[in-house]
């Protein structure tokens, strides 16, 4: 790939790769086509004479040395993922770019595809902009080749231009972070910075670094199978039992009925019949003692179906899924504040708000390396609405070359 690319013809170019990544796979990375974007991207940074590495499992490690002068400060990690989600199909993206004055897009003449003002509000926000979207067919992908493309672009350019300090930094592609594997065979060794950030947000100017604590919670319920003509003083319905046990959690704290940093029980998936039924649920908090309380709770509604049914009718499991990285990226408060002077000194707004989700910042965080998330410029993110604007990709990619400076 030749230099000096702008950060929106290397996503151009990096969402014609179909990486979608798939749950259902037993082998790592979950699909050999993210091997294709893997080994182009390695390709890409070595031609900027940037040492990289795609290792054995479709990770790719690129490090870019400190410039003259910044050898002795700390270096850091900037992190994304080359897989697509599985809602929407990533291949054969035919994006397009709309010079957006405000009001509709039509994605798809034909299909009737609109991407309408009335449902996506914050379109607004982007008018005067030019904007990549799609033919309604397929996601764009700018989650996450918006992050790759600006790491990209900053990447040639500090290789490119002297003038600008900065401390190593290391780049790391994640395969298969959509299915919530991104991580796991990440090789920290490669990674020797004391933190890094996510470049996997959202529009312009957010600043992420407070996830939700989560936790998975799976009830059994055990019953009894009789003729239901002879059932009575024998039968133990189990889908009666669990939708019982279901009604005893509070009723408003769900995903309908909460926000901002309210948390939240969500029943996922029900499965029943007269002999057994299983009841799968996220339990969701910013607040790690509220995430606890919780858990007691649906181990107090479990205590007292199996008092009135007898023991063993209900068994709970309770696994930890994530904690909330804000415990741990506090502890590093030059990380933030790093992050959010880069984007006032570009006179951008800072909008901070928790996550209600998690990333692979959270995982990272509590392996030893602070992740907070930084923008990309995307929205819709795995819709065939999604878009991003040039202006953003750009954008995006100074705010990385400024936090860089911020860093040196
Ligand atoms: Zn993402």
């Amino acid at each position: 790939m030749s230099n000096s690319m702008k950060a929106y013809e290397r996503f151009l170019d990096y969402i014609s790769f179909d990486t979608q990544s798939d749950s259902a796979s037993e082998t790592f990375p979950s699909t050999a086509k993210q091997l294709k974007l893997a080994s182009h991207l390695e390709a890409e940074l070595k031609a900027m004479g940037i040492e990289a590495e795609l290792d054995g499992n479709g990770y790719v490690y690129g490090r870019i040395p400190a410039s003259q002068g910044c050898e002795n400060k700390k270096g850091f990690a900037l992190i994304a993922h080359m897989d697509t989600a599985l809602e929407v199909s990533g291949e054969n993206v035919r994006a397009r770019i709309v010079d957006y004055k405000g009001g509709d897009i039509i994605l798809n003449e034909e299909l009737g595809i609109v991407t309408r003002l009335s449902d996506f509000p914050e379109l607004a926000e982007s008018i005067g902009e030019h904007l990549i979207v799609t033919d309604g067919t397929t996601l764009l992908g700018a989650d996450d080749k918006a992050g790759i493309a600006e790491i990209m672009t900053m990447a040639e350019r500090l290789m490119t231009d002297n003038s600008l300090p900065h401390p190593e930094i290391i780049i790391v592609f994640t395969p298969d972070e959509e299915i919530g594997n991104g991580v796991d065979r990440i090789n920290m060794e490669n990674i020797p910075v004391p933190f890094g950030y996510t470049v996997d947000g959202g529009a312009v100017g957010r600043l992420e670094y407070e996830t939700f604590n989560a936790s998975e919670a799976i009830v059994r319920v055990h019953g009894v199978s009789v003729h239901p003509g002879s059932a009575k003083n024998k039968m133990k319905n189990a889908i009666l039992i669990a939708m019982e046990y279901a009604a005893l959690l509070p009723q408003h704290e769900i995903p309908f009925c909460t926000e901002k940093r309210e948390g939240f029980y969500h029943l996922g998936e029900f499965e029943g019949t007269v002999e057994n039924a299983v009841l799968s649920y996220l339990l969701r908090d910013h607040d790690y003692e509220k995430l606890r309380e919780k858990e007691e709770m649906m181990k107090n509604a479990a205590s007292f179906i199996n008092m009135k049914y007898g023991d063993n009718t209900i068994e709970l499991s309770i696994r930890k899924m994530y904690r909330n990285m804000g415990e741990e990226v506090r502890k590093h408060p030059e990380i933030i504040k790093a992050a959010y002077d880069a984007m006032e000194e570009l006179g951008i707004s800072v909008i901070t708000e928790p996550i209600r989700g998690g990333t692979d910042g959270c995982r990272l965080s509590f392996m030893g390396l602070p992740c907070p998330n930084l923008c990309t410029g995307g929205y819709n993110a795995h819709s065939r609405h999604e878009y991003v604007s040039v202006e953003s990709l750009e954008k995006c990619t100074e705010i990385l070359i400024k936090l860089a400076e911020k860093l040196a």
